[in-house]
């Protein structure tokens, strides 16, 4: 490695699941032969890494973690078998670190789904670090004219709503609902949308996310804090109910509340992942108006291709706070009253 890469650096860490965030130094880790080192310059902060910090998803995360899967910086060293990349290059660390390439899931692109897959501020330290490793097959090329800053939440909130609006399978003009609009994911998915030709429906708590929501694009906003027939203003708002509806709330009654006002036909994509929830779907209306219910995972490398293309265009602005990688505690706390407009995004170098 070269001498300019210290031996240690700055991260935030925590021993146990719901145990104390230190923001400490740790060593510097070493690429293995095919990984890169990317000095991390910004992170997103997810609600994902705030369920693996929490540990309440029915998935182990590895001890001591460092968190953190959107993010985004320099290659500053890497393995002697890494294609395709050089020292310089900008490059993303996403969810899904690696997978088998080898399963049948791997085989159709699907390698968010592969039982093997390897996942960044999960079972493998993540950007909350200023210098990661991140497999070269898996790792997501930035473009250099890219702002760091907000290319960050393209990685995982991005490719997420992204390829969630690809599965909800929908036409120009067509009606989606954003159930958490005002969101890190909520945020993103109403800017892809309206690039993708949708009409958007915002749902989303209070009226200063109202308004935010509505200068993303979103058509219609309705509050959930205030609105007592969620199911009826959503259905008079797109005369029937959406054609598709995107699920980043991190609710189990939203979800429920999604497959009632769905329209005939129309498909429900559950992405929000509220820990120990189950989706409750009437059978008789379900068959009647013939619905879809289909998760969504993150995407694959094509996915985050495409999603960081429509970035690159300057179709999405990433509506973002920075703040210091240190103050991550602070933003968990925020984040857990559902106080945070978009994304709070570290800045590693404080
Ligand atoms: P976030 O905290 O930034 O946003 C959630 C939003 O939902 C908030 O604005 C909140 O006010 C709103 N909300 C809460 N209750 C609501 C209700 N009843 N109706 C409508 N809105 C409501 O979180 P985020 O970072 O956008 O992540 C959202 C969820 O998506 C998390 O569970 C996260 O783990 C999950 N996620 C899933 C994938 C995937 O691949 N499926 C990828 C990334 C994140
Ligand atoms: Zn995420």
């Amino acid at each position: 490695m070269s001498s300019s890469i210290p031996k240690t650096q700055k991260a935030v860490v925590f021993e146990k699941n719901g145990g104390p965030l230190e923001f400490k130094d740790i060593p510097v880790p070493t690429p293995k032969s095919t990984e890169l080192l990317i000095h991390v310059k910004y992170s997103g902060v997810c609600h994902t890494d705030l369920h693996a910090w929490k540990g309440d998803w029915p998935l182990d995360t590895k001890l001591p973690l460092v968190g953190g899967h959107e993010g985004a910086g320099v290659v500053v060293a890497m393995g002697d078998n890494v294609k395709g990349w050089k020292i310089g290059d900008y490059a993303g660390i996403k969810w899904l670190n690696g997978s088998c390439m080898n399963c049948e899931y791997c085989e159709q692109g699907a390698e968010p789904n592969c039982p093997e897959a390897d996942l960044s501020g999960y079972t493998h330290d993540g950007s909350f670090q200023q210098y990661a490793t991140a497999d070269a097959v898996q790792a997501a090329k930035i473009p250099k004219e890219a702002n760091l800053s907000e290319a960050a939440p393209i990685l995982c909130a991005g490719v997420t709503v992204y390829k969630a609006l690809k599965t909800a399978d929908l036409k120009a003009g067509e009606w989606v609902c954003i159930s958490g609009a005002a969101g890190g994911l909520g945020s993103l998915a109403i800017q892809y949308a309206n690039a993708m030709g949708y009409r958007v429906v915002g749902i989303d708590g209070g009226a200063d996310k109202g308004e935010f929501v509505k200068k993303l694009g979103a058509e219609v906003y309705i509050d959930f804090t205030q609105e007592k027939d969620i199911v009826s203003a959503v259905k008079k708002a797109t005369n029937g109910g959406p054609h598709g509806v995107i699920n980043v709330s991190v609710s189990e009654k939203a979800i429920d509340q999604s497959v009632e006002y769905v329209r005939p036909l129309g498909v429900v994509v559950l992405v929000g992942l509220p820990a120990g929830s189950k989706v409750t779907a009437p059978v008789f209306e379900s068959v009647v108006k013939s619905v879809q219910i289909r998760g969504s995972y993150v995407g694959n490398r094509k996915d985050t291709a495409e999603a960081l293309d429509f970035f690159a265009r300057g179709l999405i602005k990433c509506p973002i706070k920075i703040v210091g990688l240190s103050e991550l505690p602070e933003v968990f706390k925020l984040m857990e009253e559902g106080k945070i407009l978009g994304r709070y995004v570290l800045d590693t170098s404080k």
